[in-house]
C-alpha cells in the first residue's frame, strides 16, 4: 500500500463509450473497499478546471453497470491544453485533497494526463475507454465489444431489406482512422467486402471485383466502409465507384451515433469492472503513468507513454477470412 494515496479522482474524457459507467462503479467501490476517499469529476478536464468535483459514495454508482454513456459526462477541453488551465485544474484537485486520478478515455485523454502528471507529479492511471479499439497495449478497449454488437444488429436488419430488393449497401462504420470495428464486424455479419484505412489498395481491388461482375447475381451485397477510409466515407466511396456500379441497385447507410450508445455487453461490463478494480490497486501499490490493459484475459500495466506513442496495428491477415467466406 502506498500511504501517500488517500483520495482518488475519476474522470471520463473524449468520446463516450458503453462500459464507462461499469468502470466508474468499479473504481468507486474498490476505493471505498480500501478506505480511500473518491471524487467524481464531471465533464472530463473541463470539470477539473471549473471545479465540478463531487465526493462519491457507494450508492452513487448503484444500478449504473447496465447503463451506456457516462454518468460523469465527458467533454473535450482546449483550456486544459494551456499552462494556465492545467494550473487551475491542479489547484482545484489540491484543494480537495485529491492525490491521484483515474482517467477513462482515448489516447488524447492519456496525452493530457501524462502532461499533467509530468508538470505536477500527480499520480495517474488510465483506462482505455473508446469504441474504436485503437489503443496500443490492450487487446480490447472498453466499449468496443458493445459497439461491435450494435453494428452487427444494425447490419443484420439492413441485410433483410437489401436481400428483399436485391440491393447493394455501402454501410459506414465508426472507428475514426482505424478499421478494427469494420474488420471484425465484417467477419461477424458476413459482409461481402470491407474497406478499411489500413489497406491502401482496398478500393482498387474492389474496382477490379466490380469490373468482373462482383456478385451481381447475389440477392444482397453488404460492403462495410470504415469512416476513416482513405477514399472518404461511404458516400465518397460510392461517388468514386459510380462508373463501375452500373447494374447494381446501390444504397448508402451511415450507422452514426447509435454505435456509441446502448447497454454494455457482458464482456464490456466484465473488462470495465476488472480494469477499474485494478486501477485502484495499482495506485495503492505506488504505480503511476500507466494504463491498465487486457491481454489474454489478464490485466496488465502498460506505460502511458507507450500507449500514446505506439500505433496499434490491425491484423490485416484477417481480411483473407472475408474473401474465403465469399467464395
Ligand atoms: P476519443 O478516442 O474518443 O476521441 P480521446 O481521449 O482521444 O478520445 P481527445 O479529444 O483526443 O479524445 O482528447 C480528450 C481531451 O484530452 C482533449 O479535449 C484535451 O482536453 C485533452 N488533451 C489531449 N491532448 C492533450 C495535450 N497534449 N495536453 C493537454 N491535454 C490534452
Amino acid at each position: 500500500m502506498n500511504p501517500t494515496i488517500t483520495s482518488i479522482g475519476i474522470l471520463t474524457s473524449g468520446g463516450d463509450a458503453p462500459g464507462m459507467n461499469a468502470a466508474i462503479r468499479a473504481i468507486v467501490r474498490t476505493a471505498i473497499y480500501f478506505d480511500i476517499k473518491v471524487f467524481g469529476i464531471k465533464h472530463g478536464y473541463h470539470g477539473l478546471i471549473h471545479n465540478q468535483i463531487e465526493r462519491m459514495r457507494s450508492h452513487d454508482v448503484a444500478a449504473i453497470i447496465q447503463r451506456g454513456g457516462t454518468i460523469l459526462k465527458t467533454a473535450r477541453s482546449k483550456e486544459f491544453m494551456t499552462d494556465e488551465g492545467m494550473q487551475i485544474a491542479y489547484n482545484n484537485i489540491k484543494n480537495q485533497g485529491i492525490d491521484a486520478l483515474v482517467v477513462i478515455g482515448g489516447d488524447g485523454s492519456f496525452r493530457g494526463a501524462t502532461e499533467f502528471a509530468k508538470k505536477f507529479g500527480i499520480h495517474i492511471v488510465g483506462l482505455p475507454g473508446t469504441i474504436d479499439n485503437d489503443i496500443y497495449g490492450t487487446d480490447v478497449t472498453i466499449g468496443y465489444d458493445t459497439a461491435l454488437n450494435t453494428i452487427i444488429d444494425a447490419v443484420d436488419k439492413i441485410r433483410d431489406t437489401a436481400s428483399s430488393h436485391d440491393r447493394m449497401f455501402f454501410i459506414e462504420v465508426m472507428g475514426r482512422d482505424a478499421g478494427f470495428l469494420t474488420l471484425r464486424a465484417g467477419i461477424a455479419c458476413g459482409a461481402e467486402a470491407i474497406l478499411i484505412p489500413e489497406v491502401d489498395s482496398d478500393i482498387n481491388k474492389f474496382i477490379e471485383f466490380l469490373e468482373n461482375g462482383f456478385r451481381r447475381k447475389k440477392s444482397s451485397n453488404i460492403i462495410l466502409v470504415a469512416e476513416g477510409e482513405k477514399a472518404g466515407g461511404a458516400f465518397e466511396v460510392v461517388k468514386k465507384l459510380q462508373p463501375y456500379l452500373t447494374g447494381y441497385d446501390v444504397r448508402v447507410s451511415i450507422l452514426g451515433h447509435i454505435q456509441r450508445g446502448g447497454s454494455p455487453t457482458a464482456y464490456d461490463r466484465y473488462i470495465a469492472t476488472k480494469m477499474g478494480t485494478e486501477a485502484v490497486k495499482a495506485l495503492l501499490q505506488g504505480n503511476t503513468g500507466i494504463m491498465i490493459g487486457i491481454q489474454n484475459d489478464k490485466t496488465i500495466y502498460v506505460p502511458l507513454e507507450k500507449a500514446i506513442k505506439i500505433h496499434k496495428t490491425i491484423d490485416t491477415s484477417e481480411l483473407e477470412i472475408i474473401n474465403i467466406m465469399n467464395v
